[in-house]
């Protein structure tokens, strides 16, 4: 009988997250004999490629990177890298701690392709099935994981664990979603598309209002206000101004990853409440330096002539609509006056934010066998779904336990000791460090991830 080979971890998307897996994996500590593969939708490695634009910064410092916090000598550490490509010393001279974010991604691709033959680009998961059998029959044994390639080819694999590091969703509120994606762009995609809805000039101005009022929509306002000449850009906010993250000393210590245990063990209420508390060092908020420079640019083209560009502070839109010239009419109401009007754009950029909740569509067809883990949010201080008994497989969710592990969870911060926790935790299952043997045997024909999967 025909015995589909099992994988001791298999990590959906390979985003910083899993990227920071693979890299604590490969680190000698007892676990290099766990078989493991990446799946990846994108065709090679990218880090929010859509935003990824020249002069932007990072926001935290590069000893965050993936693994310096947990062991500053390995060799996958920002300085390290900056040391292979030759640039550490002129790096010591900018005197900063946050590189661009062009020169991270550099990073995170450099790490990367140390892992290319662990990880199945160019292909989705969409969907996961329960492997029932074994010692378990009345239980779930392992889990079958579905991806599709470019071509539309499907493939599977068979795992005992799973990290899931999916990242967000484009966040797009409703109002816009009736509208299609005819000239409306979340900033996700703002790189790759705003050639295609700005247009070329052919003589005509062109109106495009961004919708947010957090890092991304300043930065995507100020790059239209620079890229093209011909466009007007808008910048419409609910609050009365744009406001700085709070990025001071011990307010940034909720980042540290000691401060994942307190938030993690306080009652949900107080869970809530320390992120409500400090949301505004993440959320509809922006550097300083960039409200300068827009607060700036816009004084500067008072001085100099009329006014293109616009902060629309105070204005919620009520309604988005379609004209039948294919313009976006907004309904604006100033929510200082109460008076509302309509203003017509050609283009609009959704920097709406992103939704945290895509690894619930991928675990849909577990539902049956996860109880009301994944609803209730149930999810152990090492990233583990909580599952009923007889589900052996574990499933580590990245990414989305900001609500039990607070704001730094969908960030880089902890990134570097998360994974190590998420090992450990596999580590300590004994049934794995067993299977971890036994899959060793076949790991040479295998480790290469295409490998091992089955054209169905
Ligand atoms: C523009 C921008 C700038 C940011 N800057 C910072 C910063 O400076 N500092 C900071 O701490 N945080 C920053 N963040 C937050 C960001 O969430 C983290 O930096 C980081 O990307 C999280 O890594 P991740 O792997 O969890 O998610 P992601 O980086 O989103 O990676 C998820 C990966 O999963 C893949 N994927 C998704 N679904 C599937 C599927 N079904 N099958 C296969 N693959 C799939 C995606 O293609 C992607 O590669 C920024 C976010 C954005 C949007």
């Amino acid at each position: 009988m025909h015995r589909d080979p099992v994988f001791d971890l298999i990590g959906i998307g390979f985003g910083p997250s899993n990227l920071a897996l693979a890299v604590r994996l490969a680190e000698e500590a007892g676990v290099h004999n766990l078989a493991h593969c990446f799946i990846e939708r994108q065709a090679e490695f990218g880090w929010h490629r859509g935003m990824l634009l020249d002069d932007c910064r990072m926001q935290i410092s590069f000893l965050k990177d993936l693994v310096t916090l947990r062991d500053p000598k390995s060799r996958f550490t920002f300085i390290n890298y900056l040391f292979e490509r030759g640039r550490l010393a002129d790096f010591v001279n900018l005197k900063s701690f946050y590189p661009t974010r062009v020169e991270f991604h550099d990073y995170l691709s450099w790490v990367a392709s140390s892992f290319d033959d662990r990880v199945n680009y160019g292909q989705t998961v969409i969907g996961i099935e329960a492997v029932k059998g074994g010692d378990n029959a009345s239980g779930v044994e392992a889990l079958r994981v579905f991806s599709r390639d470019a071509e539309g080819h499907e493939w599977q694999r068979v795992t005992r664990a799973l990290s899931v590091g999916v990242g967000g969703g484009a966040q797009i509120p409703e109002a816009f979603a009736a509208l299609g994606s005819h000239n409306i762009v979340h900033s996700s995609q703002y790189l790759t598309s705003i050639d295609r809805v700005a247009g070329p000039a052919n003589g005509q101005r062109k109106r495009i209002a961004v919708i947010g009022a957090g890092q991304s929509a300043a930065e995507v306002f100020a790059d239209l206000t620079r890229r093209y000449p011909h466009v007007d850009a808008s910048l419409v906010i609910r609050s009365s101004a744009l406001k700085p993250a709070d990025d001071s000393p011990f307010v940034n210590e909720i980042f540290n990853p000691a401060f994942t245990d307190i938030v993690f063990a306080q009652p949900r209420d107080g869970r809530r409440s320390l992120i409500e508390r400090f949301r505004d060092t993440n959320y509809a908020v922006v550097d300083r330096p960039l409200i300068e420079q827009i607060y700036e640019m816009l004084y500067l083209q008072n001085v100099s002539s009329e006014p293109r560009h616009r902060l629309l502070a105070n204005t919620a839109i009520e309604t988005a609509a379609r004209t039948a010239s294919g313009q976006i009419e907004l309904t604006l109401r100033d929510r200082l006056n109460g008076r509302a009007r309509s203003e017509q754009f050609d283009a609009l950029v959704l920097a709406t934010g992103y939704r945290r909740d895509t690894h619930l569509d991928l675990l849909n067809d577990l539902a049956p066998h996860l109880g009301d883990a994944p609803e209730q949010g149930n999810v152990e201080r090492d990233y583990r779904l909580t599952t009923p008994e007889n589900f052996k497989p574990r499933i580590y969710l990245q990414g989305c336990c900001e609500d039990s592990h607070g704001l730094s969870d969908t960030l880089l911060s902890v990134l570097a000791l998360r994974s190590d926790e998420i090992v450990a935790s596999l580590a300590s299952q004994s049934s794995l460090e067993r299977s971890g043997n036994r899959t060793a045997e076949t790991r040479d024909d295998t480790a290469k991830a295409g490998s091992m999967a089955f054209a169905l």
